[in-house]
């Protein structure tokens, strides 16, 4: 029965020029969630509104999964259109409308009419007292309730006619595309794609830097991160995964380091080339799935380690989670089973049997000097051959 859909967003902090960055922002997100549903839909933007109108044949549930995927939603009011035929079919209208969506009719109701279109003969007064009337005779076990009903029903008048009274929760958060870019480090584990859903869902577009070392990690576990890379798409739009051959760094990092220290000294490697790809793409910070005491490249002497190579700020959303707490987002967004199949990143393969779990930075430093023969030349060939694939 329902054909369209008015979508509610928090308007806090959206007054003047920043409301229609915001709007606009919102409509490219809804388009790009529902290019991937069946169906065409007419996506308009009018009067502080958006409107979603479902061209023809449309599968309701799945639409209504994808618009929950779109931040900057507070809430997805399914919409009935009618035209206008007259007030008295426009009563009868309400009354089927009320008969499809509650089955049990015990309950309180108020009409909430709005006439945007000043030339309909009843104001709106006239219009929720006439219709609750309509509808107290069809359903006499229905009672009003003007401050507290169980069902508001909305009934605006425009050109066409809608009436909604139920409200889905949308995923709230900022249209993604308004708080500029930042790029992910994102691996084949539980807590990166986490980290980058949290950060779009503040409206900032992701991109994202994975680091394989093949034949170490193999192709399997490079598409479980492509994988992740769409999940994490589906929320953030399409997301430009970069893939940075990390084996020969890796390696050398092996030879001449050690061993105690090779986890912090890959990842200082990993976050100073992120780095340098996030400041050729425009992004604004780095973010990663950390939180603190994790594992042993996770305490806070750790992330001094790994923090002190980068000038760009390095958001990690997850710092304060527990790890169930960060496996209960992964699994409502869907990233779980993905990121649990059993393939190796690159850390597991080189690392410590027993890691520094308080690096020094200046002996980290020093050590790192042993690298200055050759890294440059590595890194730069790592850069060079940088694979870029956009997930979406
Ligand atoms: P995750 O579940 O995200 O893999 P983790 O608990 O395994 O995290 P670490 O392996 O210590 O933690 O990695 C910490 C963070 O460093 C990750 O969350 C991710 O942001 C980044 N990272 C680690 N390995 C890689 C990689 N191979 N490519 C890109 N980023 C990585
Ligand atoms: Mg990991």
């Amino acid at each position: 029965m329902f054909t369209a859909f008015l979508i509610k967003y928090a308007e806090i902090g959206i007054k003047g020029k920043n409301r229609y960055l915001f709007e606009d922002a919102l409509v490219h997100q809804i388009k790009f969630a529902l290019k991937k549903c069946e169906g065409t839909f007419l996506i308009s933007k009018s009067q502080g509104r958006i409107h979603v109108e479902a061209q023809g044949e449309f599968d309701y549930d799945e639409t209504i999964e994808h618009l929950q995927k779109v931040f900057g939603i507070s809430g997805i009011c399914p919409v009935v259109y009618v035209e206008d035929e007259g007030f008295e079919k426009l009563c009868d209208r309400v009354v089927s409308y009320i008969a499809d969506v509650y089955p049990d009719r015990n309950k309180s109701f108020k009409v909430h009419s709005r006439r945007a279109r000043k030339d309909y003969p009843k104001e709106s007064m006239e219009i929720n007292a006439d219709m609750g009337e309509s509808i107290l005779k069809a359903y006499p076990e229905m009672r009003v309730d003007v401050h507290n009903p169980d069902i508001l029903l909305n009934v605006e008048i425009r050109e066409k006619i809608y009436i909604y009274s139920e409200t889905i929760a949308g995923p709230g958060g900022m249209p993604v595309g308004t708080g500029g870019k930042a790029m992910l480090l994102l691996s084949g584990g539980i807590d990166s794609p986490v980290a980058g859903y949290m950060i779009a869902k503040r409206g900032v577009k992701i991109d994202a830097v994975y680091f394989h070392a093949p034949p170490y990690t193999s192709e399997r576990a490079k598409q479980k991160v492509v994988d992740l890379a769409k999940i994490v798409s589906a929320y953030a739009g399409p997301v430009w995964l970069h893939v940075i051959n990390f084996t020969d760094i890796q390696l050398y990092i092996y030879e001449k380091c050690p061993h105690e220290e090779l986890t912090i000294i890959m990842r200082r490697y990993m976050m100073r080339i992120a780095e340098h790809i996030a400041k050729e793409t425009g992004c604004l910070g780095l973010i990663t799935g950390e939180s603190i005491g994790q594992v042993a490249s996770q305490t806070m002497s750790s992330l001094i380690a790994t923090n002190e190579v980068c000038e760009l700020p390095v958001y990690r959303p997850l710092i304060g989670f527990d790890k169930k707490e960060i496996v209960d987002i992964s699994q409502k967004i869907n990233a779980f089973e993905t990121s649990i199949q059993p393939f190796e990143d690159c850390c597991t393969i080189f690392v410590a049997k027993h890691p520094v779990t308080k690096p020094n930075v200046n002996i980290i430093r020093r050590h790192e000097r042993n690298l200055e023969e050759k890294i440059e030349e590595l890194v730069q060939k790592a850069l060079d051959t940088k694979e870029l694939i956009i997930a979406e």
